[in-house]
């Protein structure tokens, strides 16, 4: 016996949609909050690794018309001399992971994702935040006091979920990284018409260079049409428009910090800096170990996404966390009554803890790695960027690991 259920999703990002047409999918009744009045992602580029590819394409949601570029792989250079230092293929995706490898924007991901959602009957309600919870009822509370009652409650709120510390039953703030990210589009055109950056437009890499304290990573969107690149570097170091109490993100109105941040970097990272313009956002990077309970004490309501797996975006794969935990959340829905509801989230947990774990954690390796400064530790860093072993301080430049994690399916298991 199965029953349907009424499910209300707080939060309408990556996370929240994709639950949303997972569970619908299967024939719950599923509306979604979201405080926002207006749909829509901002920010910039992001990847979809195959391991999110292949849930995608089996839940048709058809990328075929999206804008977008298929990823050659990652490619490490040399931040003063440009030199590249390796070059870490993904080979085919399709056949080596079951899943294509895809960089985007992300507005027009997050559009594909609303029209699904859409087209399959998900009730969207914006200018809706949530203001409290009744976890037994279950019931989500609006700001204007409306309560909506629900069987289950998924609560995909993102980093700074308020909901995380009610399920901990103690305060769980995300953790200050210490690094800041500037996501800045450049079009792909003024690009291509510099002979020292065409390729870096024509040749799709993921290009990182990495130098002290500080990385930057450059990659083509939407078929080449703009090119996306994000700038992390610790906060210490760039400090002209600082961040107010606890903002977490700011609108940039000059690029002046960047392009004296990256003044004796190569002249490629120079000129790509120099072109950001203004209005560009700068974020401040969060992330945490693990946070233990995933499912309220009642039994009747979940965490998904970035609200319960904040990472750092240094392995790409925040959202496709979140989209994995859809497909395990609504796999585990599947032939259950109210009264095994409670066994069933918790087998969510299970599946998705260990796993969403261990990509935080590599996130803050990599951190590590990325920003060495030039000496002893960043030249045997770049010794064993160039070999495929475990010793390779670059998460992806071990076959095995590459493996582990885009040729996984989040829907196989029992
Ligand atoms: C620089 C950068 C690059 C990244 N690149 C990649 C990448 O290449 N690949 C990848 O997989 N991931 C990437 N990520 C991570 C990815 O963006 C996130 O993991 C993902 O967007 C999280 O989605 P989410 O739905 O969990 O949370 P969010 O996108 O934060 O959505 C939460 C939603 O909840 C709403 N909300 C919050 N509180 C309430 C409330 N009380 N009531 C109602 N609504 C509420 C918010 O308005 C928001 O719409 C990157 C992140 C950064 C910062």
């Amino acid at each position: 016996m199965t029953d349907n259920f009424k499910v209300i999703i707080v939060g309408a990002g990556i996370g929240g949609l994709l639950a949303s047409i997972g569970l619908r999918l299967d024939g719950h009744d599923v509306t979604i909050l979201e405080q926002a009045s207006e749909f829509g992602e901002v920010g910039a580029g992001m990847r979809i690794p195959p391991n999110s590819f292949k849930l995608l394409r089996r839940w048709g949601i058809d990328l075929t018309y999206m804008k977008k570029t298929y990823s050659n792989g990652n490619r490490f250079l040399r931040w003063d001399s440009g030199e590249t230092l390796a070059d870490m293929p993904h080979g085919v995706p399709e056949l080596d992971f079951g899943g294509s490898y895809l960089m985007v924007h992300r507005a027009d991901y997050h559009a594909v994702l609303l029209a699904k959602a859409a087209e399959l009957g998900v009730v969207v309600q914006g200018n809706s935040r949530v203001d409290s919870y009744d976890f037994e009822g279950p019931a989500a509370i609006l700001e204007s006091g409306e309560k909506l009652q629900a069987d289950v409650l998924v609560v995909a709120d993102g980093v700074q979920s308020k909901a995380r510390e009610i399920f901990q039953g103690h305060p769980l703030p995300p953790t200050d990284t210490g690094d800041i990210s500037y996501r800045i589009l450049i079009p792909g055109q003024d690009m291509l018409s510099d002979p020292e950056l065409r390729d870096l437009v024509s040749q799709p890499w993921v290009s990182s260079w990495c130098g002290a304290g500080a990385h930057v990573i450059g990659y083509p969107i939407r078929g080449g049409e703009i090119y996306n690149v994000v700038c992390c570097a610790s906060e210490a170091t760039m400090n002209d428009q600082k961040f107010a109490g606890g903002e977490s993100r700011l609108l940039i109105s000059s690029n002046e910090e960047l392009v004296r941040r990256f003044s004796d970097w190569e002249p490629r990272v120079n000129k790509i800096v120099s072109m950001a313009g203004k209005d560009f956002l700068k974020w401040r990077l969060f992330d945490l170990d693990m946070v233990d309970n995933w499912v309220h004490p009642s039994g009747k309501a979940v965490l998904l996404g970035d609200a319960v797996h904040p990472m750092l975006p240094y392995m790409a794969s925040g959202a496709a966390m979140a989209c994995e935990d859809a497909a395990v959340l609504r796999k585990v829905l599947q032939n259950v009554t109210k009264d095994t509801l409670a066994t069933a989230l918790q087998k969510y947990r299970q599946i998705r803890q260990p796993r969403a774990s261990k990509v935080q954690k590599s996130g803050r390796k990599l951190q590590d790695a990325y920003h060495l400064p030039d000496g002893e530790a960043q030249r045997e860093r770049d010794y064993w960027i160039k070999h495929d072993e475990d010793e390779n301080p670059i998460f992806w430049g071990n076959k095995e690991r590459r493996g582990w994690l885009f040729g996984y399916d989040a829907e196989d298991f029992q």
